[in-house]
């Protein structure tokens, strides 16, 4: 699939629910309740549109997140379901990782392939504050179990909040060098109900720079993709060598390298984080698959997509996926 811009779109995120146990300040209005409504896409369901998405417009990489895909009971079952899917090389997850101490290796012997745990601090306090939860050192023993279990590589992902964690990003630096693992720090964007207080709460990717100038002695540019991430490997000032990612899509955007299809719990379809929905899929999977019907709804939302993301994301984004 290549949309108007001729850009290739071979990333599929999939939001298997809205629910997440978490209640992040800066993704999670208050208004919104924790259940997911009714007629989500099944197991089946989804296996029969990725299968679709592989063999007839070049899909080869899935994203599971929603909410938290943790939240679903069968995800263990979706999770089979695509990673048994010939030409899907890259079988990834984004969570909170409140569930990975106890089920890491369960994901891992379905067939994950990865994980990304959103960690904002390490401080048990502000964790709690940020997240709605005071779970910090179950979601480190989750990291640990996770990179046991061959769910690497593993990434970590930072929201970066002006009146939050700046001051925290040196220690998660030392953190994930000591993991051996990636970090990426992400500009916060303005979604839904929540854009109101974004001015006050962003920080730009520049910023964060200098915050961790006082452990940094050297930068060198490792990568920039279709990841949305600019990565740098560092060297700290004792020596060790860490990854760092700044996900900046306020400050600098990477829509022209962007390949992403989004699909939500309730099939709608959308082809940019922060635009509309650009239909629905249900009618094309529900009572039975129709192929043609598929494919025009598909190409109609792909040929839709914004050449750049708007100023202001249009969902919530617990909902959409992240
Ligand atoms: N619940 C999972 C988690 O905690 O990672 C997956 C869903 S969450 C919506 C996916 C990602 O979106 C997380 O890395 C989260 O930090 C990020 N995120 C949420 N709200 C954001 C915002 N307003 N701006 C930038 N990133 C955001």
């Amino acid at each position: 699939m290549r949309d108007a811009q001729d850009r290739p779109i071979r990333y599929l995120r999939l939001s298997l629910t809205e629910a997440c146990q978490m209640r992040c300040v800066y993704c999670r209005p208050a208004v919104l309740g924790q259940s997911t409504p009714p007629g989500r896409i099944t197991p089946s369901e989804i296996e029969s549109l990725v299968r679709h998405l592989v063999s007839n417009h070049g899909l080869t990489k899935v994203r599971l997140t929603g909410g938290d895909p943790t939240a679903r009971p069968d995800l263990i079952n979706i999770i089979e379901r695509i990673a048994r899917i010939p030409g899907i090389n890259d079988l990834a997850m984004t969570t909170n990782g409140l569930s990975l101490a106890s089920h890491a290796k369960d994901y891992a012997n379905a067939g994950l392939g990865r994980v990304n745990v959103s960690l904002d601090s390490l401080d048990p306090k502000r964790f709690a504050s940020m997240t709605g939860v005071d779970a910090l050192q179950r979601v480190l023993a989750g990291i640990d179990a996770a990179i046991d279990a061959g769910l690497t590589p593993l990434k970590l992902n930072t929201v970066v909040l002006n009146s939050e964690n700046l001051a925290d990003l040196p220690a998660l630096v030392e953190y994930a060098a000591m993991r051996g693992v990636e970090i990426r720090f992400i500009e916060l964007m303005p979604m839904g109900p929540l854009a109101e207080h974004w001015a006050e709460r962003y920080v730009p990717a520049s910023r964060m720079r200098n915050t961790l100038a006082q452990i940094i002695t050297g930068w060198q540019t490792a990568t920039q993709g279709s990841d949305s991430a600019q990565t740098y490997d560092v060297t700290l000032r004792d020596g060790r060598h860490a990854r760092i990612g700044f996900i900046t899509p306020m400050s600098c955007n990477f829509c022209s390298a962007c390949n992403r299809l989004r699909i939500t719990s309730d099939g709608s379809l959308y082809p940019c984080l922060m635009d509309q929905p650009r239909g629905n899929l249900t009618e094309a999977i529900r009572p039975k698959f129709d192929t043609p019907l598929l494919d025009r709804l598909l190409s109609e939302a792909i040929q839709a997509k914004a050449p750049e993301h708007p100023v202001t994301g249009v969902a919530v984004m617990t909902q959409i996926g992240g």
